[in-house]
């Protein structure tokens, strides 16, 4: 029923969105549907559909640009140099943060890669980062360049955890059981999604929340997440290049030093 209220609720949005015409799409069998209808958009998780607002917002700030130039950095609807903050507001309640608690800029992967920076500091002892074995494909190739660039063997350090045969997922007891076994010499862990609460003693645990985000509901900071990033082309909608995030805990305020970076 609340699924049903909800749907109901949300309806209208609908309507602020531009939806691909089966004719205008790659062919596929068109026997099997009509071509005028809208299709059913399913693939969110690679590029959201274009608001219809995005154009006026682009002219806006075309014709800014075009009219008063580097003035635009500080004056009209949208100043740019404050550009990411004028978001914040509305990006901390998505992601369930404080506003001092997250940085919106870059791209996710560069993101990731400061929050790896600021939270991976190997030791001899403790050097390992846990993912999962079909972790993204630009995830897995950041955490292994972040180990070499510890001059840490990749082999040994990326410690990969997978499904059980014939299963899709991980099973939280599986990933309870390598935390047992191996958390002494783990580092990091990092996830994507949010299939996982874990209590970890002694490292960190972040979160790549690039399927999560503007998808399900996050509580980051309830929930005592190390770090977390995302990016805001895909649930989100912000179009190619939009700006993505980056997320510390506040607990972590006088504890680490985000590399290269501040939250607001
Ligand atoms: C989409 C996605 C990315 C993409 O990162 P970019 O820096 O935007 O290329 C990374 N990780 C995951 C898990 C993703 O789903």
């Amino acid at each position: 029923r609340v699924a049903a209220e909800l749907k109901y609720k949300l309806r209208h949005f609908r309507e602020c969105f531009y939806i691909p015409k089966i004719r205008d799409l790659p062919p596929v069998d068109l026997s099997l549907v009509n071509k005028d209808e809208n299709a059913i958009y399913f693939l969110g998780n690679s590029l959201g559909l274009q608001p219809k607002m995005v154009k006026t917002y682009l002219e806006e700030e075309l014709d800014k640009w075009a009219k008063i130039a580097a003035y635009g950095h500080e004056v009209g609807k949208r100043p740019w140099i404050t550009g990411d903050e004028s978001i914040v507001g509305l990006m901390k309640d998505i992601v369930g943060a404080n506003e001092k608690e997250i940085a919106l800029m870059n791209a996710l992967t560069v993101n990731l890669h400061l929050l790896m920076l600021s939270f991976f500091k190997p030791t001899p002892k403790r050097y390992k980062i846990l993912l999962e074995a079909k972790a993204f494909p630009s995830d897995h190739y950041a955490i292994e360049s972040q180990l070499q660039l510890h001059g840490l063997n990749t082999e040994e350090s990326m410690r990969m955890i997978k499904p059980r045969e014939g299963e899709e997922t991980l099973r939280i007891e599986d990933i309870l059981e390598v935390i047992e076994k191996e958390g002494d010499s783990i580092a990091v862990i990092l996830f994507s999604g949010v299939h996982f609460t874990i209590d970890s003693t002694g490292c960190y645990v972040g979160f790549d929340l690039a399927h999560a985000v503007g998808n399900v509901e996050l509580y980051l900071h309830d929930w005592g997440v190390d770090f977390a990033c995302w990016c805001s082309y895909k649930y989100l909608n912000a179009g190619a290049g939009g700006i993505a995030g980056a997320f510390v805990h506040e607990k972590h305020a006088h504890t680490i030093k985000p590399a290269f970076f501040n939250c607001v």
